[in-house]
């Protein structure tokens, strides 16, 4: 996901312009029959040309899709639907002293179980089988900078697989694993400026390990905050709550990047990222839109696949 779109950023294979703006997911819709397929990055890839089964990079080619009416499509791959989707964190970077830790804990205590990650459970497989609200933050460790401080796509996904394979964390394909870095740290494929998080999956030791990025917008709070003070007195903890909310849902309904996405390669969160509903005032003035457990978060609306579709809390 992003919030500022940069009218200077095009993917190659997007002739779609980017529309500038102050809120994410600001691709100008696709002409009608161009069908495109999700990167994980917030924004639509065109299938390459006389591909059957692979783009360019690697994901499943866009099918019609077999389900839709709500707005958004299912493409026949997986969803998350074991009794509950298991959540690790990996810090990385220097997280010492920083309430990020327990405010981003809470919210993997917590989020499962919500009238919020209900919204999830309207999505399902080509079996019926349906997303539960049920989310277990089931382990996390803390890395200092093995792979330095500008993160390659590849350096992210070993930080991953060096948790797994060193028995850190366990290797679990019903899970999503996040890398969360400090301020100090940026991502070399567009963190700020082309997106605040991201979500993929990858083969990590034979097993299809679903994984996501979420940069500290402390780094870039124009582009990746939705405001300077937060709910729970840290701007880029509290920011980092909404990405990881967006890249949750989006990795359950669409794990594999070939499920659940509209003809724009929007998948849910996409659809209604940077909008947050109903707002109220925090004792320190910021504003927020959920509580869960006891703390209140700011969190961006998720798209309920029912009744035509749209963007909701609950
Ligand atoms: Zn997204």
């Amino acid at each position: 996901m992003r919030r500022t779109t940069l009218s200077t950023f095009a993917v190659s294979c997007l002739a779609a312009a980017i529309a500038t703006g102050a809120w994410a997911g600001a691709v100008r819709p696709a002409a009608a029959g161009d069908d495109l397929v999700p990167t994980g990055k917030g924004w639509g890839e065109r299938p390459a040309p006389g591909t059957d089964n692979a783009s360019a990079t690697g994901q499943a080619r866009a099918a019609r899709p077999t389900k839709s009416g709500n707005g958004i499509g299912y493409h026949g791959g997986p969803v998350l639907n074991g009794a509950t989707t298991n959540v690790y964190y990996i810090w990385y970077g220097n997280w010492s002293g920083n309430s990020a830790v327990a405010i981003l804990s809470d919210l993997g205590y917590n989020i499962g179980g919500s009238p919020y990650f209900n919204i999830n459970t309207t999505y399902y497989d080509g079996s019926n089988n349906y997303v539960k609200n049920s989310v277990t933050l089931n382990g996390s460790t803390t890395v200092a900078y093995p792979q330095g401080t500008s993160l390659s796509d590849a350096q992210i996904q070993a930080v991953v697989s060096t948790a797994i394979s060193s028995k850190v964390l366990p290797r679990d394909p019903n899970a999503v694993y996040f890398v969360l870095t400090s301020s100090d740290v940026t991502a070399s494929s567009g963190f700020c400026t082309q997106y605040c998080g991201w979500h993929t999956h990858g083969t990590i030791g034979g097993t299809d390990i679903k994984y996501s990025f979420v940069g500290n917008p402390d780094r870039c709070p124009s582009a990746c905050a939705a405001q300077t003070t937060g709910p729970n007195g840290n701007a880029g903890a509290d920011g980092m709550a909404s990405i990881i909310a967006h890249e949750l849902e989006e990795a359950v309904t669409d794990p594999d990047l070939n499920a659940w996405y509209d003809n724009r390669g929007y998948e849910n969160a996409d659809k209604c990222a940077w909008t947050f509903g109903t707002e109220s005032t925090a004792s320190n003035g910021s504003k927020y839109n959920v509580t869960l457990g006891s703390r209140n978060y700011l969190i961006q609306q998720n798209w309920v696949n029912a009744s035509g579709g749209y963007c909701a809390m609950k």
